[in-house]
């Protein structure tokens, strides 16, 4: 099967400008590697998000803010953005049609044969109902879940975030949901932003156990990934037992990434999008969706979001890493092994399969 990417030219507009680290010829630079290292693919055009659908998750008086402050304003600072997240003119438009790739790659795994689409763009976790922050605007992840929850029937949805930093924002919008198990491997938080997404944050109320974070220690490598990963994520898939895995991240806990300190290389990237289809084929008919959006190193974005895809779609495609890597590829391994018993400790009592 061909692999399916949903994007449009409209999400371009996302962009900081000039001196900030998430500009948008991220896209391009993707898509042009992605069409020529692929023999055979399918594009699908996303639809724009409507106010609506946008707000399954955002209120309104944020989304009627952003219209307005878009409409030409530049805001560096307000109530309700932070002030690394400074609003362009265009950018609300783009982040609805990121907010529609998102749903749109879910709908079409969850409507058709197709068990696998990637949405461009996706994966801006760091947004909170009513608060911009980390570069994102719309939490397209979110909208994407309650999407399906909420319009679709579904009732059990596992959202794998292997970006590089905490998905504070998605945390704490499914925190009391039980729906929604939120597994989140991100770099410790005493050491990156947001600083929050410890491993005794485990969901509240009805949400209690729901709620997974896995904090890597810096320079976490494939192994300790793959480690993570396969004690982790498989057996809670297993046992929570999904209807469909929506993966988000990029490319930024690649070893050469210059905002954050993690591991991983090209194959290690290869390696987690295959274990997302190796799960997914045994729990829920294969049906999941890859988010692409960050990555702070523009040589390696490219290549590690095509890795993630090739995994994942189970192609061979040929990777060559453009930088040396600076460790061994079991570094953090051990402090890995700790980390897992302590999520595990603070979890088996809500899980059976973490009581091994
Ligand atoms: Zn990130």
């Amino acid at each position: 099967m061909v692999p399916t990417i949903v994007y449009s030219d409209e999400i371009r507009g996302y962009d900081f400008g000039p001196g900030h680290p998430f500009r948008s010829d991220r896209y391009a630079n993707f898509m042009r590697l992605l069409r020529s290292s692929l023999d055979a693919h399918r594009e699908i055009e996303p639809r724009c998000a409507s106010d609506e659908e946008l707000m399954l998750v955002h209120d309104k008086a944020y989304i009627d803010a952003l219209l307005a402050a878009s409409d030409g304003a530049w805001l560096r600072s307000s109530s309700f953005m932070s002030p690394d997240t400074p609003l362009q003119p265009g950018m609300e438009r783009a982040a609805r049609f990121i907010v529609g790739a998102s749903m749109t790659a879910a709908e079409v795994v969850w409507k058709s044969d197709t068990p696998h689409a990637v949405g461009v763009g996706g994966g801006l976790h760091h947004a909170r109902r009513s608060y911009a922050a980390g570069f994102c605007i719309y939490n397209d992840v979110a909208v994407c879940a309650l999407n399906l929850l909420q319009n679709h029937g579904a009732e059990r949805i596992l959202i794998l975030d292997t970006d590089a930093h905490a998905g504070d924002g998605t945390c704490h919008i499914f925190y009391r949901d039980p729906r929604v198990l939120f597994i989140d491997l991100h770099q410790d938080p005493h050491t990156l932003y947001p600083g929050t997404g410890f491993a005794y944050e485990i969901g509240e109320d009805k949400g209690r156990g729901f709620t997974v974070n896995v904090p890597m220690p810096p320079g976490a490598s494939d192994q300790a990934y793959e480690y993570a990963l396969d004690h982790i994520f498989a057996p809670l898939a297993e046992e929570f037992h999904p209807q469909i895995i929506i993966r988000n991240g990029g490319s930024d806990p690649h070893f050469a990434d210059e905002l954050t300190d993690l591991g991983l290389t090209l194959e290690g990237f290869r390696m987690v999008g295959e274990k997302v289809r190796q799960v997914a084929e045994r729990v829920c008919e294969g049906r999941r969706v890859d988010l692409l959006g960050s990555g702070y190193n523009q040589t390696v974005l490219p290549p590690a979001w095509l890795a993630l895809v090739a995994g994942s779609a189970g192609l061979d495609i040929k990777l060559k890493e453009a930088f040396r890597l600076p460790i061994s590829t079991d570094s953090g391994l051990d402090e890995t092994r700790r980390v897992v018993e302590e999520v595990k400790k603070n979890l088996r009592g809500h899980w059976r399969c973490l009581r091994m």
